[in-house]
């Protein structure tokens, strides 16, 4: 990390010194994000004075969900929703089914959204919202019951010109339309623009189930192209083989690129030769995880970071790349389709060993950009085709790229500070001109 400016700012107006939960602790995600808005404030010239409404979420809500089990008895989750910022339109961000979700977790995800639709320059503040449960123990009803429940509770601040939903971790297509349909028959009448990554019948958009891996690829493509890197004789490893990392290892391997190694919640699988992408999804798709995959070698799954690659795609958790990892890193380039999967020390270590890591808040912003679209259609009633959704997207992807590293070249800056200035000072201006309110 070369050496930021001083701040040529005057001291911060004084305020009330945040709350403990809110405070960087270095153990979680919204400590990770923190240190991440502190080094970007020196860049951020008279806007640095609002800095401090990027360090509190606008509205945390907690939310109890109790359901009926198939057994009968009740169980109770615990749910969120953040509306990090809003000053540049709705909170929009995914909602997690996790049994690791914490209101910290969803607070730091919350924020980056702020920072990629403020990247993308889509008109949306920064949301995220998550149950606290592990799905998989949950049948198809209890799922139901769950997501129905949750999306009652949080509908108070949750809207289509409010806060848009949309999938994350364990959530798709499904989730969504009942989300949908929930907060449709609560408020009496069908409104199709409440999430976003609803099934194509049900006003969802075509394109959108690929856009983030399709985002991941696109500037994974622009990124090699600066650093003279061949994406077709490139050698890939992902980190998380679901609607991210699934899509993005696809479209590398038909850009000709060799996928040799997934890693998944249930362990890590290797070929030398290249892994055959659609039978490897074929695989997941049927049994749920990429283990036993019969065209490949299993190994042991701290082995997955030293494996010779170019490209790295974490596309799994937080906070994957860490101190103890990132030294054994052999990519050249990492493509963070997760959601701050590099801890900060990590990235340090990285741009030390010249390793280019194209940040979360753009590399990933593909899916948002279409949610979106999505959104605008369901709006209109009028639905575009594939072709031009896609046209629109990787113009988007790649125009908002090229203006990100021009920033970071000029300030000689990483691609994450790089983005952070670009959104934070979208933000803090329409702040400015807004006043305090948003
Ligand atoms: P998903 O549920 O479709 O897939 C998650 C994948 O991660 C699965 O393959 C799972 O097995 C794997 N995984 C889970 N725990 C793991 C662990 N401990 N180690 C290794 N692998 C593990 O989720 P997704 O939608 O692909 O999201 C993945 C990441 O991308 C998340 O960080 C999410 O926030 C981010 N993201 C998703 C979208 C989107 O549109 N879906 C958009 C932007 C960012």
């Amino acid at each position: 990390m070369s050496q930021a400016p001083s701040t040529p700012m005057s001291a911060a107006p004084a305020s009330h010194p945040l709350p403990s939960y809110l405070q960087a602790n270095n153990l979680g995600p919204w400590g990770v994000y923190l240190q991440q808005v502190d080094r970007v404030t020196p860049y951020l010239g008279n806007l640095s004075r609002w800095v401090e409404t990027l360090k509190r979420p606008k509205r945390s809500l907690i939310v109890d969900v109790p359901i009926h089990l198939d057994n009968g008895t009740v169980a109770h989750f615990e749910g969120y929703r953040v509306q990090h910022n809003v000053s540049r339109g709705p909170g929009k961000g995914g909602v997690r089914f996790h049994q690791d979700v914490t209101l910290s977790e969803v607070m730091a995800l919350s924020a980056w959204m702020s920072i990629k639709n403020a990247a993308v320059n889509v008109p949306y503040g920064g949301a995220k919202g998550g149950i606290r449960v592990d799905p998989k123990t949950l049948s198809r009803g209890e799922l139901e019951r769950m997501t129905r429940r949750y999306t009652s509770e949080i509908g108070i601040i949750i809207g289509p010109n409010k806060d848009i939903p949309a999938p994350d971790v364990n959530t798709d297509e499904q989730i969504m339309a009942w989300m949908m349909d929930t907060y449709s028959m609560n408020q009496g009448s069908t409104a199709t623009g409440v999430v976003t990554g609803k099934p194509v019948d049900l006003g969802g958009s075509l394109g959108r189930r690929e856009a983030t891996g399709r985002g991941v690829f696109t500037v994974g493509a622009e990124a090699a192209k600066h650093i003279g890197m061949d994406i077709s004789t490139a050698r890939v490893a992902v980190q998380g083989f679901g609607n991210v990392g699934g899509i993005a290892g696809k479209l590398f391997a038909e850009a000709g690129a060799r996928v040799v190694a997934v890693q998944d919640h249930a362990g890590t699988i290797y070929r030398e030769a290249g892994l055959d992408v659609p039978s490897l999804l074929r695989h997941v798709a049927h049994t749920g995880s990429v283990v036993g995959f019969a065209q490949a070698e299993a190994i042991a799954n701290d082995l997955f970071w030293e494996v010779d690659c170019d490209i790295l795609i974490p596309a799994a958790l937080e906070q994957q790349i860490n101190a103890g990892n990132a030294g054994r890193i052999k990519a050249r380039m990492i493509i963070e389709g997760a959601n701050g999967p590099t801890t900060p020390e990590a990235d340090d270590i990285l741009h030390d060993r010249n390793v280019l890591v194209l940040p979360d808040v753009i590399a990933n912003a593909g899916g948002v950009t279409v949610s979106y679209f999505e959104w605008v259609q369901d709006f209109s009633s009028f639905f575009w085709d594939e072709a031009e959704i896609n046209a629109r997207l990787v113009r988007i992807m790649r125009e908002a790229f090229a203006g990100i590293w021009q920033v970071a070249q000029d300030n000689k800056v990483s691609l994450r500070t790089a983005t952070f200035i670009v959104a934070c000072k979208r933000i803090l201006h329409t702040r400015e001109l807004r006043g305090l309110y948003p």
